[in-house]
């Protein structure tokens, strides 16, 4: 699923490529993955690309704007001069589109077009009011992302919370942005086991939880995230972006970066967890 730092690294790379552009047609593949009329947001131009969270907000000259969020598969692939992809990175980057998973194209005056790919139709595009964007449900309900937020806020909320660190951090509501690769990075960077209870962590442990947060999520924008960059290397062969940033996510039974120790991966919170037991306490 991508995560904040993912969906941060599409809205650079698109924010060069198409403000100011005329949509001039819409292609919706998939009903479901299309909330609202194609009419509200033809002819329009679009004049900033905003976040919220994981979402992308589209805002265009005509007082609509649309929301974009990628969810489990979802992509975003500008095709022009140049070719720019972000989100689930597959083959989609690489092949030739509309294919079949290809929900809604977007095309532009200058003949480019902005395609929204998703295998699972979990993510969307919703078209509304740009005056409503803050109403809508899922934004309204978002949290402070990291570099907002303050030690002591984010304390009093984990002290309150009666499960493990890991599924608090994950709650959208207690912080925002963090998913399963920044939890994990985040914990790894702060020393702190995923399983710990919130009630036991120190101010000392939620300072280096929220460090960590903003660091390892820094880290990914300064490699590109999963981006087509990434996808392809130089020599054209596939690369795999977490390899570029993570330190315990996906390197289980690989070697800890800090001791030398065996990373390991254990279910915490629902999810795949990845710790160093020596490391994290
Ligand atoms: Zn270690």
């Amino acid at each position: 699923m991508p995560e904040l730092p993912e969906v941060e690294t599409i809205r650079r790379g698109l924010s060069k490529l198409i403000l100011n552009k005329k949509i001039v047609q819409v292609d919706v593949f998939e009903q479901k993955s299309f909330l609202g009329k194609k009419t509200e947001v033809v002819n329009a131009k679009i004049i900033s690309l905003r976040r919220r969270g994981k979402a992308l907000i589209f805002d265009l000259s005509n007082e609509n704007s649309f929301l974009v969020h990628l969810r489990m598969t979802g992509q975003l692939i500008y095709q022009g001069q140049e070719k720019f992809a972000g989100g689930h990175p597959n083959e989609n980057f690489v092949e030739e589109l509309p294919n079949k998973q290809t929900r809604v194209v977007f095309g532009f005056s200058d003949d480019t077009k902005l395609f929204f790919n998703d295998q699972r139709k979990f993510g969307f595009v919703k078209v509304l009011k740009t005056r409503d964007v803050e109403e809508e449900e899922f934004i309204s309900k978002l949290a402070k992302e990291p570099w907002e937020m303050t030690t002591e806020e984010l304390f009093e909320k984990l002290k309150k919370k009666n499960t493990t660190v890991k599924s608090a951090i994950l709650d959208q509501t207690i912080i925002a942005g963090l998913g399963n690769i920044y939890a994990d990075e985040s914990l790894f960077f702060a020393g702190v086991r995923p399983d710990r209870k919130c009630v036991d962590l120190s101010f000392t442990d939620v300072e280096k939880i929220l460090l960590g947060a903003r660091r390892s999520m820094e880290d990914s924008l300064n490699s590109g995230g999963s981006t087509i960059r990434n996808y392809v290397k130089a020599d054209g062969t596939r690369g795999n972006y977490l390899d570029l940033f993570a330190k315990v996510y996906g390197r289980e039974g690989k070697k800890c970066v800090k001791c030398g120790g065996e990373i390991k991966k254990a279910r915490v919170a629902g999810r795949g967890t990845h710790y160093c037991s020596r490391c994290q306490k």
